[in-house]
């Protein structure tokens, strides 16, 4: 008996996504079915471009295809599966109803316990991550003390440029960013007190122009302090990353990071270990700040560890030199790691978007 587009849909509804734990069909991913004599062609719509999970999804959908195929006595010829991406927002009903960037789908805290971790670095390599997928990503610089995302975008010979008193982001890198850095002079020292803070990060997160985006990504100053505070107020976000390197006392600020995030109501998505290890000219790993520390810390707290981005001479030349996506390029231990992390990160953004769960504003100072 030869098989159908409805035959087809029943198997689809018996493959789950890996990890949103429920199947295809259910999940309204399915866009096309159609089965043209021994052909049979699927459109399946993933919930982000960065899905890790795609090859896992299309070899359990050719697996289940073929079995049904088996059963009714029929041969195929060929089973393409196709892949398109929209990310979803998370559950429109608990949403805040006057979100003050309601295009923008996600917005993702990276934060870490304490300066020079590599916490820049890692929001600058997660959103050209996620844009290289095919995502609309946005960068927000929200280290209004320190920014560095001007050297490492390479934006100091760009004039910021504003319209209707809105800024327009920059445009790099297949990214759009802002930062105070570009709004001041370079040597003018960034001195903000508490409502100067709080001002300054809300302008920057409101009055640029970002247009419609998938994910916004908003570097945080290092430690615990008014700008978290007043992002937690101003937006709704998906989640948190804290960055952390190997070391005992590394860790110890950030957990006290994770502990900062939970108290302000905002989900943490996982931790990630940065320097985590160095390959030498011989080929050998060296664990310089030892190894697996963030894991274990990330186990501990019951949290996601999302990746270890390794030490790396051409991944610090890269960011100084403001030429971030020659990180991607070559396709070795560093981008390969890069990448899970992006794609890691993209994962659990839908995992919490499945669950309609995203973090209110609920925090009033008095
Ligand atoms: P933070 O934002 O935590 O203060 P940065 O991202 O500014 O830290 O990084 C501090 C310095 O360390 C930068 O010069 C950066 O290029 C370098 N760096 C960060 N991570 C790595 C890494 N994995 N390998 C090599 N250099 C790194």
């Amino acid at each position: 008996m030869p098989l159908t587009n409805e035959n087809v849909r029943d198997v689809l509804s018996t493959v789950q996504d890996p990890e949103l734990h429920q199947d295809l069909v259910s999940l309204n991913m399915v866009k096309e079915i159609r089965v043209d004599q021994k052909q049979v062609f699927i459109t399946i719509e993933l919930t982000t471009p960065a899905c890790p999970m795609k090859d896992h999804i299309q070899k359990d959908i050719e697996q289940a295809v073929n079995r049904k195929a088996e059963e009714l006595g029929e041969s195929l010829d060929s089973i393409q599966v196709n892949f398109t991406a929209d990310v979803r927002k998370p559950n429109e009903k608990i949403r805040d109803e006057d979100n003050p960037l309601p295009n923008v789908k996600h917005i993702i805290a990276v934060g870490a316990g304490k300066g020079g971790v590599g916490k820049s670095t890692v929001a600058v390599n997660l959103a050209i991550g996620l844009a290289r997928h095919g995502a609309s990503v946005g960068l927000l610089d929200g280290d209004i003390y320190g920014p560095s995302l001007s050297t490492m975008l390479g934006l100091s010979n760009m004039e910021p440029t504003a319209e209707d008193k809105m800024l327009a982001p920059f445009n790099v890198h297949g990214i759009k960013t802002m930062t105070v850095g570009r709004l001041v002079k370079p040597e003018e020292p960034l001195i903000w007190r508490g409502p100067m803070a709080h001002n300054a990060f809300q302008q920057l997160a409101l009055q640029t122009n970002w247009g419609s985006l998938d994910y916004l990504i908003v570097d945080l100053p290092p430690g615990t302090g008014d700008v978290p505070l007043t992002l937690a107020q101003l937006l709704p976000l998906s989640g948190a990353i804290v960055v952390c390197t190997p070391q005992k006392v590394a860790q110890d600020d950030a957990v006290r990071a994770v502990a900062m995030f939970i108290q302000l109501g905002i989900d943490v998505l996982g931790i990630v270990e940065n320097m985590s290890y160095f390959i030498g000219d011989d080929g050998k790993e060296y664990d310089i700040f030892g190894k697996g520390g963030a894991a274990e810390m990330a186990q501990h707290l019951q949290l996601p560890c999302l990746g270890h981005i390794p030490i790396n001479m051409a991944l610090r030349k890269n960011c100084d030199d403001g030429n971030p996506t020659a990180n991607f390029d070559d396709n070795d231990a560093l981008a390969e790691e890069l990448n899970h992390f992006a794609q890691q990160v993209a994962a659990q953004i839908s995992i919490k978007a499945s669950s309609g769960k995203t973090v209110q504003p609920t925090i009033s100072i008095s």
